[in-house]
C-alpha cells in the first residue's frame, strides 16, 4: 500500500509556526516513502473563514519549500486543484458528505437532532452544576419514525448526530501516543452535520481522508481527543481507519503552548524579518523530531532521507528562537554574497539608504558592503542596523567609548595624516587601508588601538565593528574625505 498523507489546514489566518511543522513532518513522511502529500483546505466552518488566508497559506508553503503532489495550488492568481482524488476544498464537497450522512442515518449510525441551542446549553449547565461531563443528553435519539416524519414536513431546523453506542471502548493505536482507549460513556453524540447543511470537521475530515486514500494522518496533539469519534465513524462506514500520528506541541520556553503572546509564531512573520525558508525548515523539523546522531544542519534532502515518525517525541518541543537564529545565521554565511545582497536589497530600500534605480548602479559595491557584515547576522532585517555606518551622513559617537576616542589628544593629526593619504590615493582598495595605516603608523609613532580606533570612530562613529579596511574600502574616497571633514570641523 503506498503512503498518502495529507496537510488538512483551514483558512483561519496566519500560518502558525506549528502548522508548518505538521505540513513539513507530511512532506518528508511522504518522500522519505516515496508517497504522496496531499493539501486538503478544510473550510466547513464558514464563520471562522478569513479572506486571502488560503492564497497566504499556499504562498508560505511554497516559500518553505514544503511542496505538495495533489491539492489546490494557485495558478496566475487562481486555485486549480492538481490531483484524481478533488475537490480538494472541503465547501466544494458538500453532496458527498451528503450522500455519506444519508448512509449512515440509513444504517442506524446517526439521528436527527432538533434541539434548541437554548436546551442544549440548559442541560449542559445542570451537568455541569452536578459535576458531571457536560455532553448531549441523547433525548433525540429516541423519536420514533412520525415525530421524526412530523418535523421533516414542518421543515424544522435540525443536526445530525453520531450515534455512540453505550459503554464501549474504542481502541486506536498511535505511533507517538502508543494504544489509546476511551469508552464511549466519556464521549459525546457529536454533531455530524450542522443545520446550515455543513458538515463538521470531524465528518468531513474522516470522509475526506476515506476517499483520499490517506495512510497516516499525521497531525496536531490538539486532535488525538477527537480520535475516538473518528475511528467510530470508520467502524460505523466499515471502512478501514488510518494510521494515525498525534505531534507533540511546539512550545514557548516557559513551556506552555507557543502563543502570539510571546513573539513571532506564524511563519509570516520570520519571512518578514528575513529568515531564510532552508533555515526555518531546518529548525523546526527538530522541535520534535532528533535523528539518530547529534547532526544539527539539513538540506531538505538529508531531511527527506532521515526522517522518521519513529522519531518523534512524545513531550513538547521548545521553540527556541536563540537556537533558530543560529541555524539561520549558520545559512546566511553558507550563502553567496550575490543571494545575500539581493535579500538584503528590500529592507535597505525600505529603510531610506537607497533607492530601487540606485540599486542598479550600485549593486557591486552593495555585495561588498553585504559580505563584510554578513557574518554578523541572524536574520536579513537587521542588516539595516549593520550597515548605517556605511549611510550616514553626519557621523555621531555611538557610547562614551567613542566619545571619548574622539576627544583624544592625537585626533586632529591622525585625521590630517589619513585625509591626506585618502586624497593622494589613486585607488582606495583594502590594501590602501593597510598601506595608509603603516605609514601613519611611521610618521605619528602611534600604533594598534591607538591609531585604527580613532579613525573607526572618526569614519563610523563607532569603537567597533567590521575590518576597518573594509570599511574604508567600502566608504571610498569621497565618504572618507567629507566624514574626516565632517568630524574636524563639527566634533572636535
Ligand atoms: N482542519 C484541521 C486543522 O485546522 C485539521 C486537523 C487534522 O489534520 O485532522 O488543524
Amino acid at each position: 500500500m503506498s503512503v498518502r498523507v495529507r496537510f488538512a489546514p483551514s483558512p483561519t489566518g496566519f500560518v502558525h509556526i506549528g502548522s508548518l511543522r505538521t505540513a513539513l513532518y507530511n512532506y518528508l513522511f511522504a518522500k522519505k516513502n516515496g508517497g504522496k502529500y496531499i493539501l486538503r483546505i478544510e473550510d466547513t466552518d464558514q464563520s471562522r473563514f478569513v479572506e486571502g488566508a488560503i492564497e497566504g497559506m499556499l504562498k508560505a508553503m511554497a516559500w518553505a519549500g514544503v511542496n505538495h503532489d495533489e491539492g489546490v495550488v494557485m495558478e496566475d492568481g487562481q486555485l486549480v486543484k492538481i490531483g484524481d482524488y478533488g475537490p480538494y476544498v472541503q465547501s466544494e464537497r458538500l453532496e458527498i458528505y451528503q450522500e455519506k450522512i444519508k448512509t449512515l442515518l440509513d444504517s442506524g449510525h446517526a439521528y436527527r437532532c432538533y434541539c434548541t441551542k437554548e436546551r442544549i446549553d440548559e442541560v449542559r449547565e445542570k451537568q455541569k452544576a452536578a459535576g458531571e461531563m457536560p455532553k448531549y443528553d441523547g433525548l433525540c435519539k429516541c423519536l420514533s419514525e412520525a415525530e421524526i416524519t412530523a418535523k421533516t414536513l414542518a421543515n424544522e431546523p435540525h443536526v445530525i448526530r453520531l450515534k455512540l453506542p453505550e459503554n464501549r471502548d474504542i481502541q486506536f493505536n498511535d505511533v507517538v501516543r502508543g494504544t489509546v482507549v476511551v469508552n464511549t460513556a466519556d464521549m459525546d453524540d457529536q454533531v455530524l452535520m450542522k443545520t446550515d447543511g455543513f458538515p463538521t470537521y470531524h465528518f468531513a475530515v474522516v470522509v475526506d481522508d476515506h476517499l483520499m486514500g490517506i495512510t497516516h494522518v499525521i497531525r496536531g496533539e490538539e486532535w488525538l481527543i477527537s480520535t475516538p469519534k473518528h475511528m467510530y465513524l470508520y467502524e460505523a462506514f466499515g471502512w478501514n481507519p488510518p494510521q494515525y500520528v498525534h505531534l507533540p506541541n511546539i512550545l514557548n520556553a516557559d513551556k506552555k503552548k507557543l502563543s502570539k503572546r510571546q513573539g513571532d509564531v506564524a511563519v509570516e512573520d520570520f519571512l518578514k524579518k528575513g529568515y531564510l525558508p532552508e533555515a526555518l525548515v531546518n529548525y523546526i523539523a527538530l522541535v520534535g523530531w532528533s535523528p539518530e546522531d547529534n547532526q544539527e544542519i539539513f538540506t531538505m534532502e538529508e531531511l527527506e532521507e532521515k526522517f522518521s515518525l519513529e522519531r518523534v517525541s512524545k513531550s513538547g518541543g521548545v521553540f527556541d528562537v536563540n537556537k533558530l537564529n543560529w541555524v539561520n545565521a549558520h545559512y546566511i554565511k553558507e550563502s553567496s554574497d550575490e543571494k545575500i545582497t539581493d535579500l538584503a536589497i528590500p529592507y535597505l530600500i525600505s529603510a531610506g539608504y537607497i533607492t530601487e534605480i540606485e540599486v542598479k548602479e550600485s549593486y557591486e559595491w552593495l555585495k561588498e558592503m553585504v559580505a563584510v557584515v554578513k557574518e554578523k547576522l541572524s536574520y536579513m532585517a537587521e542588516i539595516v542596523d549593520h550597515v548605517d555606518i556605511f549611510f550616514k551622513t553626519e557621523i555621531k559617537p555611538e557610547d562614551d567609548e567613542a566619545m571619548e576616542i574622539l576627544k583624544g589628544e592625537n585626533m586632529v593629526t591622525l585625521l590630517d595624516a589619513f585625509a591626506s593619504k585618502v586624497e593622494a590615493a589613486e585607488v582606495i582598495d583594502v590594501d590602501f587601508g593597510k598601506k595608509a595605516l603603516k605609514e601613519i603608523q611611521k610618521e605619528t609613532g602611534l600604533k594598534g588601538p591607538q591609531l585604527f580606533k580613532p579613525i573607526r570612530v572618526a569614519i563610523t562613529g563607532q569603537s567597533h565593528g567590521p575590518d576597518i579596511n573594509q570599511i574604508i574600502k567600502i566608504l571610498g574616497k569621497q565618504n572618507l574625505l567629507s566624514r574626516i571633514n565632517y568630524v574636524k570641523t563639527q566634533l572636535i
